[in-house]
Order: C-alpha cells, then structure tokens, then sequence
C-alpha cells in the first residue's frame, strides 16, 4: 500500500449529488449545508467502499476538519474502519497516509517546521506529560503538526514520549 494524495473533486449540498464523482481511492466529496457536515471519500485502499466521516460535532462523534490555504484537508484523528477492509489511515494536508503499511520519510508538508518547532517548545508547560492536541488547540495549529514537532524535539532530547497510557503525550525533559 502507498500514500496518496486526497483529491477533494467537489463541495455539495446533500449525499445525492455525489453522483460518480467518487471513482477512484483517495477522490473525496465534503457535503456542506452551511458548514461542512461530511466527507464521503473513496477509501484509499483500493477496496472501492465509499466511507462516510462525520464532521458535524453535533451529530455525534466528529473528526476535526482543517481546510484552508495552502494547507491542503485535515482530518482529526485518525480514521479507521472498524468494519469491511478495515483500513486505517490519517489525511494530512492533502495526502492520505497509511498506518501500518509504508512510511514515507518525505510525508512531512509542515510549512515552516522550525518556527512551529520553536513555538512548540515554547510553549509547552513545564514538568507535565500532556497530550500534543492541547498545545495545539493552544497555539490554532493542526494536530499532526504539532505531534510533527514533538517527535523531532524527541529526536532532538528535548522531550520525551510517554509510553503505554501517555503514548503520543510528551513532557521537557
Ligand atoms: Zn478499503
């Protein structure tokens, strides 16, 4: 299995103007009555199921949807299919990303990773393990982005990874 782009072909009023725009995996359709409700996307996998994800927090559980720019779609969190093939994967400023199957090394598109880094670092509170969605609500950034910064301060000493439980939380080291 490879990454691929998102390809968000249309913005619709309602789940019967979808028609065939959805044809190949990744090509995705967001249905907006003044805010967008949901996203009807090709599943990336291959096995030609339409999946429906919710993006409207009052009709239940909702991901976030970041949309904007150059930013390329978003989704918050991850997306997993408890059913059918049972694929899971992350969108991320336009690409569609796989878990569990290949990792991209390339697959960062942060603008400007060192100043969001920065930011990160400056921010983050002091003796505390928490999780990466906070600080980014915190500073407006998108989730994967700030985890993005996270690991590299990792990799960097500067923070550690909790483990078990705290998997994908972080503490100043
Ligand atoms: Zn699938």
């Amino acid at each position: 299995m490879k990454n691929l782009d998102l390809n968000l072909k249309a913005v619709v009023e309602s789940r019967s103007d979808i028609g065939t725009l959805l044809s190949k995996p990744g090509d995705a359709v967001i249905i907006q009555r003044g805010q967008p409700r949901w996203m009807m996307l090709k599943c990336p996998c291959g096995c030609g199921e339409d999946i429906p994800i919710n993006l409207d927090r009052r009709a239940g559980k909702a991901w976030r949807y970041y949309q904007g720019g150059d930013k390329g779609v978003t989704l918050y969190p991850s997306v997993w299919r408890d059913t059918g093939c049972e694929s899971h994967f992350i969108v991320w400023r336009g690409r569609i990303l796989l878990m569990g199957g290949y990792v991209d090394d390339d697959a960062s598109s942060v603008p400007d990773l060192p100043d969001l880094i920065r930011r990160v670092r400056m921010s983050w509170p002091s003796g505390v393990m928490i999780s990466y969605v906070d600080v980014a609500d915190k500073l407006g950034e998108i989730p994967w982005d700030v985890l993005e910064a996270c690991r590299h301060l990792t990799r960097e000493d500067v923070f550690v990874e909790g483990s078990g439980q705290q998997r994908a939380m972080f503490r100043r080291r």
